[in-house]
C-alpha cells in the first residue's frame, strides 16, 4: 500500500478497501537516504492502526539493497541501509520486514549466499534489542538473483546466528516462475510438501499472493491479477482454504491504479474462493 502523504495514509487506504493486513515501505524504495521518522509520524501511524485494527503490518525493504553484492562499497551500503530499515520498523512497531535475499552478480551462488549470511548476522546483531523479524522472500531466480530455490532459503536460515529473528515469506508468482507448480491442488500439495521438507512450514510467516504473467519455470518476475495469469484460480483456492496457510498474513502485490479498484477486485476474488 502506498505511503504517499504519510505512513498512516497507507493504513487508511487499506481500511478503505477492506484489508485486514497491509504491506508498506518504511522509506522511499528507490533511494538510499531516508528522512528521519518524526514523533508525529510514529504517533499518527500507531493511532491509525489502533483505530482500524489492521494487523499485522508488514514492511518491504528498498529495492536498492543487495546483501549478496560482490562490490564491497555496495555491500556495506546495503548492510547499513537495512539496519536503518529494521530500526524504522522497530520505531513503528512493525513486526516483520520482508527482504529480497540479493543477487550475486556473477560471483556465484555459494559466494553470494555467504555474503548474505554475513550481512544478515551483522544486521541482526546490531539491532539485537529490537523485536523485528526479517522475512526472506522467495524469488523468481532471474539472472543472478538468489532465493529461487527453497535450498537457498534453508541455507540462509541454517547459517543464521539469530534463527528466531529470521523467517520466510513466499511469493506465489515468484515460486511458480522459479519452477514450483501451483496450478492444481495436487501441484500445490507437492510444492508445499517440498517446502516443508526443505525449509519447514513453521518458518513461513507471510505469503505474497500474486498470479504470474510468466510460465512455470520462466524465471520472470511479472505479477498478474489473481486468476488472470498462468497460475489460475485453483492454486489460490487451495491456498486460501488451507488452514495452515490462510491464517498467515496474505498480501497482494498485483498491478493497481490510484483508486485501488484492482485491489478491491483481487481481494473480492480471493474471498469468494474461501469456503465459508
Ligand atoms: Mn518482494
Ligand atoms: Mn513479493
Ligand atoms: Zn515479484
Amino acid at each position: 500500500m502506498s505511503i504517499a502523504g504519510g505512513k498512516y495514509q497507507a493504513v487508511l487506504r487499506g481500511q478503505k478497501i477492506g484489508c485486514e493486513t497491509i504491506q508498506i515501505f518504511v522509506k522511499n524504495a528507490n533511494r538510499w537516504k531516508a528522512k528521519p521518522l518524526t514523533a508525529e509520524d510514529i504517533t499518527l501511524f500507531q493511532q491509525t492502526l489502533q483505530e482500524t485494527q489492521i494487523s499485522p503490518v508488514i514492511a518491504h525493504n528498498s529495492y536498492l539493497i543487495n546483501l549478496a553484492s560482490p562490490d564491497e562499497d555496495l555491500w556495506m551500503k546495503s548492510l547499513e541501509a537495512l539496519i536503518v530499515e529494521v530500526e524504522r520498523c522497530a520505531a513503528l512497531e512493525i513486526p516483520f520486514l520482508v527482504i529480497h535475499p540479493g543477487a550475486h552478480k556473477g560471483a556465484g551462488e555459494k559466494v553470494g549466499l555467504n555474503r548474505i549470511t554475513i550481512a544478515l548476522n551483522e544486521v541482526l546483531k546490531r539491532t539485537e534489542s529490537s523485536k523485528v523479524t526479517i522475512l526472506l522472500e522467495s524469488t523468481a531466480g532471474q539472472g543472478s538473483i538468489l532465493g529461487g530455490r527453497f535450498e537457498h532459503l534453508a541455507k540462509l536460515l541454517n547459517e543464521s546466528f539469530y534463527p528466531e529473528r529470521l523467517e520466510v515469506c513466499l511469493d506465489t508468482c515468484h515460486i511458480f516462475a522459479a519452477g514450483y507448480d501451483l496450478r492444481t491442488p495436487e501441484a500445490c500439495e507437492e510444492t508445499f510438501k517440498e517446502f516443508e521438507k526443505i525449509v519447514g512450514l513453521g518458518k513461513l510467516k507471510a505469503i505474497h499472493l500474486n498470479d504470474s504473467q510468466g510460465k512455470l519455470g520462466s524465471r520472470r518476475d511479472r505479477h498478474e491479477h489473481i486468476g488472470m495469469g498462468r497460475i489460475g484460480l485453483e492454486g489460490f483456492r487451495w491456498i486460501v482454504n488451507n488452514p495452515a496457510l490462510s491464517c498467515l498474513p496474505l498480501i497482494l502485490e498485483t498491478p493497481k491504479g490510484p483508486d485501488l479498484k484492482e485491489d478491491r477486485d483481487n481481494l473480492g476474488i480471493l474471498r469468494s474462493l474461501q469456503k465459508k
